[in-house]
């Protein structure tokens, strides 16, 4: 059966990368051993990782002044790293409460200084950006979610301030062009739109880091991981090198322009059947819509469950919610194509006949 696969991560990864990585897990590249059996301080892992990080820095256009990091502890440690190294202990960081994954960085970040929630949606659930706010001018930095993953919401429109800005990009890194060089610190568990689970990105702006008196364990501390070359201790090899396929797969098909052409062409065509169909809610404000995961429920929440089913039925998986929210939701990253969104619509307009005014 043809699989339609809207998991919100791990998720879709594109079929030439998958190609190239299950070749590689018997021969890479023709060495005649397997990508899981190199030595991370061999020739070989090191042109994968210099050849990931010098993609990064294309991609995201940016200069020297910022180091590109390949880490462990999925975007959950960076939500303690980011304040650790960042955060004095009487200094204040700003924040948004715009969802779960902002909750919890919120959280961790509480424990090494001040918060400053700047703006929180929590009032309507999260399902838009609060957009009301004013950030203090001497906080130490301020931190948000680009896309909120779990809720649907995405910042289409970044704040401007002088303060140093820190953005969870784990769901919404290279599916659109982007001025990188707003941020000081761009982090962002690959395993949405850049790879697999098991290596988070950093991006970080060298002239932020080494302001905090505290102790950091060498794992911890990014001055450590840039002295290092993201090597502390043995790097995820198989992980990075599915970044770096899934990298080159980004730059042959055209780079962030088609990335984003794509996701507004998948969104666009999702969003109208969700507005046009009687049965079926987006449940997000209209112009904080997430390009990647639109989060939705149906008139009918009884019929919730036999969507699912039929879902199941035609190859759909990932529809379900997140636990936290429940209702239904569709993430739609980079290596989507179109079709699947095309055939997902064709079984909501079924489905929706089927059962609305029955
Ligand atoms: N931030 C966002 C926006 C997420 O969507 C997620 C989960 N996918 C996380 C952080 C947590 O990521 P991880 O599981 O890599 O720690």
């Amino acid at each position: 059966m043809q699989m339609h696969n809207f998991n919100s991560g791990p998720s879709i990864l594109p079929e030439k990368v998958l190609q190239q990585v299950a070749a590689s897990i018997i021969d890479f590249n023709n060495i005649g051993l397997s990508i899981l059996e190199i030595g991370h301080r061999s020739t070989w892992f090191e042109a994968v990782l210099a050849e990931a990080k010098q993609l990064i820095k294309q991609i995201m256009q940016l200069n020297d002044d910022y180091e590109v990091l390949f880490l462990h502890g999925g975007a959950t440690t960076q939500f303690l790293e980011v304040p650790m190294n960042l955060l004095p202990a009487n200094g204040t960081a700003v924040y948004f409460d715009n969802g779960i994954w902002g909750k919890k960085a919120i959280k961790e970040a509480s424990h090494f200084g001040k918060v400053h929630v700047a703006a929180s949606s929590a009032d309507k659930g999260h399902t838009y950006i609060n957009k009301n706010y004013t950030i203090p001018t001497d906080a130490a930095y301020l931190h948000l979610t680009s896309n909120n993953t779990v809720e649907g919401t995405q910042w289409h429109q970044f704040p401007t301030t002088n303060v140093p800005m820190v953005v969870d990009m784990s769901s919404d890194i290279f599916s659109k062009q982007e001025q990188f060089s707003q941020f000081k610190l761009i982090y962002a568990g690959a395993q949405k739109n850049i790879g697999a689970a098991g290596v988070t990105l950093v991006v970080v702006h060298k002239s932020i880091l080494g302001k905090v008196d505290r102790y950091l364990p060498p794992m911890l501390d990014y001055q450590q991981h840039i002295a290092n070359g993201s090597m502390i201790n043995t790097p995820p090899v198989i992980s990075v090198y599915i970044t770096l396929l899934t990298l080159r797969w980004i730059i042959e098909e055209g780079g962030l322009a088609e990335m984003e052409r794509r996701a507004i062409e998948r969104s666009r065509l999702l969003y109208s059947a969700l507005d046009s169909l009687p049965l079926f809610v987006p449940t997000v404000a209209r112009e904080d819509r997430s390009h990647m995961n639109a989060v939705f429920t149906l008139t009918t929440t009884a019929l919730e469950n036999e969507f699912l089913a039929a879902c199941k039925q035609h190859g759909m998986v990932g529809i379900k919610g997140h636990r936290s929210v429940g209702g239904l939701r569709a993430s739609m990253y980079n290596a989507m194509p179109l079709s699947s969104v095309q055939a997902l619509v064709a079984l909501m307009t079924e489905f929706n006949n089927k059962h609305y005014n029955n």
